[in-house]
């Protein structure tokens, strides 16, 4: 099937953008149509009119100062993925872009289009929620911030309003120093170019990483494709917080995320199988952020 007839804009600014969202009601943002252009050519969206944002270069960057990890809207995939500085200072950020389908959707599909479709099983919301990201939002009212937490509300169902554009994301490194910090992305899916049954973003800040067995000081758990929502698992952080990390904590951590994940069945994996999978790639996301927070 084609997609229904509509009115292509192509803005050269986000000022006009946000002016093309807020004037006509029935539009839908084109950023790397990998996700819109099939909901479209399945007429589950027609919207009348598309705002292509391709051409808005402003939105399309990877921004690390000492203070802040910035990566903007329209940044592509296979651009995440390749960072130097984003390899360096947040890990989990470019491991969870190489993990996405495969080169043609990573070439084209943006970190905006990803946030702005919010699927629970979606690489970068688990990301977010994990690191306790900031979102830019605009619109021809002005701009706003909505702390990730806040942003995923239920199923595919976010705080973004039809007439906004999400402009990109920003992460405090207060809590993450690289020197003592190790981070990971693990995702268990049924074929590489397919979206994952589960996923696991982890972080750990140690005391000393040059220590034998260094304190966990902080951890941060979220899980993909385990709730409605990407579920960022508290229990689990506090289990292995304190302390050096341990069988007996990882197995206390896995046991928090079985306990948590909510998630619903799919064809080759029902809910207990993924319940266990929450609980298996905590413990491996948890223990590969421990080692990699190690010198
Ligand atoms: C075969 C396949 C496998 C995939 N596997 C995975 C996977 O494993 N993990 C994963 O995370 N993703 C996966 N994806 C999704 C992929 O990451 C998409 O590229 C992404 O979700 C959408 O990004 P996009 O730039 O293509 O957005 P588009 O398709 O252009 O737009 C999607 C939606 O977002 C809106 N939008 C786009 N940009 C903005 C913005 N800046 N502000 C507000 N709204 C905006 C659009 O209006 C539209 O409603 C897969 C996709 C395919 C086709």
């Amino acid at each position: 099937m084609k997609p229904a007839t509509f009115e292509y804009h192509r803005p050269a600014t986000v000022a006009e953008a946000t002016a093309l969202l807020a004037e006509h009601h029935d539009a839908e943002l084109m950023a790397g149509n990998q996700s819109l252009g099939i909901i479209m050519a399945n007429r589950l969206a027609t919207p009348d009119h598309l705002v292509d944002i391709n051409d808005l270069d402003e939105l399309a960057y990877v921004d690390v100062d000492d203070d802040t990890v910035s990566v903007g809207a329209l940044t592509r995939h296979r651009d995440i993925a390749a960072s130097p500085d984003l390899q360096e200072a947040m890990p989990m950020f470019s491991e969870a872009a190489e993990q996405i389908a495969g080169p043609s959707v990573r070439n084209l599909g943006t970190l905006g289009g990803s946030i702005a479709e919010a699927d629970p099983a979606g690489n970068y919301p688990t990301v977010l929620a994990a690191l306790d990201a900031d979102l830019h939002i605009t619109s021809s009212e002005g701009e706003r911030t909505v702390p990730a937490a806040e942003y995923f509300i239920a199923y595919m169902f976010t705080d973004l309003a039809e007439d906004e554009l999400i402009t990109g994301v920003s992460v405090s490194r207060d809590p993450f120093p690289t020197d003592r910090t190790g981070m990971a992305f693990l995702e268990q899916k049924p074929a590489t170019q397919t979206w994952p049954t589960i996923s696991a973003g982890t972080a750990v800040r140690v005391d000393d990483p040059n220590a034998d067995e260094p304190i966990v000081e902080e951890a941060r758990v979220a899980l993909a494709n385990a709730a409605d929502v990407p579920l960022r698992v508290d229990a689990a952080e506090e289990a292995v917080e304190g302390e050096p990390l341990s069988e007996e904590t990882l197995a206390a951590a896995a046991e928090a995320a079985i306990d948590e994940a909510r998630p619903g069945g799919e064809m080759h994996a029902d809910e207990e199988y993924k319940r266990e999978l929450a609980g298996e790639y905590t413990k491996r996301s948890l223990e590969t952020s421990y080692d990699n927070a190690q010198h």
